[in-house]
């Protein structure tokens, strides 16, 4: 057996965090980070530029957990005051620390700038404190350890703390830790999150320990496992297996694991079988086309394709023929097909894709409301259509058609097999 998990609390500071012009970035990647070593974020608070809002932040946290880490307010201007904060808790007066002054006198020389008064409040520091030093930036992050717990003080500036967390943090965390808070996806597309919870539901209580949750997105729902307090082999293993079951009942929607990207795995089926990929692209403006050649290396798979967005364009570049048009309408399976060919046959593709809808907020009918989208495929000469209604704003529509573009050309290369 070992350890579970560490708690850990988080408390990120910053006026414009809560006014949304920042996205706290910072939590999502120290969430993550704290994961990987043992540590279970518990509770993450979100405070303003506010001496008291930061004190209550931190003194209710440390009445939780012995382990507070906390984000901005670090920097040399007058909002910046969560070191006097938390020295002021923690019963820990600041001083002027000359190894601390020099080094950014030292920095100060490399830029060629003369630092200003404000700059040798930064070299105050909590007595007892030790720190961490910031090559990357002016504010040296603060690791403080008092009666009530460990109390770690990062920069706000994203890629100052992830630095000082990789080459400061981390090395003194190492010993603080428990078991790993680890985890796997099953990646899915092209089926509900009810569908998919009604096929996976009966697997839950097969999978415990490990937790399984539902990840929707816009292209696809993910399954996640997590194994929360396991030794690293033994939480790899049940994860690992896990995915398995999960597999067993829901492959047929799945299209990759972990990290994967639909994209990439429609890419190396494409390579591994041979074939070339065109696609012609109405509604989705060539949303697929970017998402394919996002990939480095899709150049040997992926020809090309055509954005056919007006009937002249469908017409002229496609062959699409004009009464087709004028009598089915630009989203009807007799239009899509004829895109699917007309690409086909001008790259000299051997699977090609067109995807034609109504992607709103108007132009919905009846008969053709908006989310209507027809897709028609070409592969080894045969062509095929099929026509789905995606929910969603516009942006959500067009990106959940090229991901069921892709997904649909995933099919035909992999009828049997998905998710490896
Ligand atoms: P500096 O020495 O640069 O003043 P600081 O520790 O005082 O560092 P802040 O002033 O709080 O940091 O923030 C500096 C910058 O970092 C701001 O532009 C802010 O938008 C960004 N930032 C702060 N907190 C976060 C966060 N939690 N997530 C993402 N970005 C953040
Ligand atoms: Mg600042």
């Amino acid at each position: 057996m070992t350890a579970p998990s560490t708690p850990i609390e988080l408390v990120t500071i910053g006026t414009e965090i809560l006014l949304g012009h920042t996205v706290d970035t910072n939590s999502a990647f120290l969430g993550e980070q704290l994961a990987a070593l043992g540590f279970r974020v518990t509770r993450r608070t979100t405070v303003p530029d506010d001496a008291p809002a930061i004190r209550d932040a931190v003194d209710r946290a440390l009445d939780r957990s012995h382990l507070v880490l906390t984000t901005g307010g670090l920097g040399p201007t007058r909002d910046d005051i969560t070191k006097h904060v938390v020295a002021e808790l923690l019963g820990m007066p600041l001083q002027f620390d000359e190894q601390v002054w020099q080094m950014l006198l030292a920095r100060y020389e490399k830029l060629g700038r003369a630092p200003a008064a404000s700059n040798r409040s930064q070299a105050m520091v909590p007595t007892s404190a030790t720190v961490l030093p910031n090559r990357w930036g002016t504010a040296p992050g603060l690791w403080l350890e008092g009666p009530r717990g460990v109390v770690i003080m990062l920069p706000g500036v994203p890629h100052e703390m992830t630095r000082l967390m990789e080459h400061e943090v981390k090395p003194r965390l190492g010993a603080l830790g428990g078991s790993p808070v680890a985890s796997r996806m099953l990646r899915t597309s092209g089926v509900a999150e009810s569908t998919l919870a009604e096929a996976v539901a009966h697997l839950e209580n097969d999978l415990a320990p490990l937790t399984l949750a539902y990840l929707p997105g816009v292209a696809g729902v993910d399954l996640r496992l997590t194994s929360w307090d396991a030794a690293p082999d033994t939480a790899r293993a049940r994860l690992d297996e896990g995915i398995a079951k999960l597999h067993a009942v829901a492959g047929r929607w799945a299209w990759g694991t972990d990290n994967d990207d639909l994209a990439a795995s429609v890419l190396d089926l494409a390579r591994n079988a041979g074939e070339s990929i065109a696609v012609a692209e109405s509604c989705t403006g060539g949303l697929v086309a970017g998402r394919l050649t996002d990939i480095p290396g899709s150049s040997d798979v992926f020809l090309g394709g055509v954005i056919a967005y007006g009937y002249a364009a469908k017409e002229q570049l496609l062959g699409v023929p004009a009464d087709m048009l004028r009598q089915h309408g630009a989203v009807s399976a007799e239009v899509a097909e004829a895109m699917a060919r007309g690409v086909a046959v001008r790259l000299g593709a051997s699977i090609a894709v067109a995807i034609t809808g109504i992607a709103g907020p108007a132009g919905g009918t009846p008969e053709k409301p908006i989310g209507t989208v027809w897709l028609a495929f070409v592969h080894r000469g045969g062509v095929s259509s099929r026509r789905v209604v995606l929910g969603g704003t516009r942006p959500e529509v067009r990106a959940r058609a090229a991901a069921t573009a892709l997904m649909g050309v995933r099919q035909l290369l992999a009828p049997d097999e998905s998710a490896r």
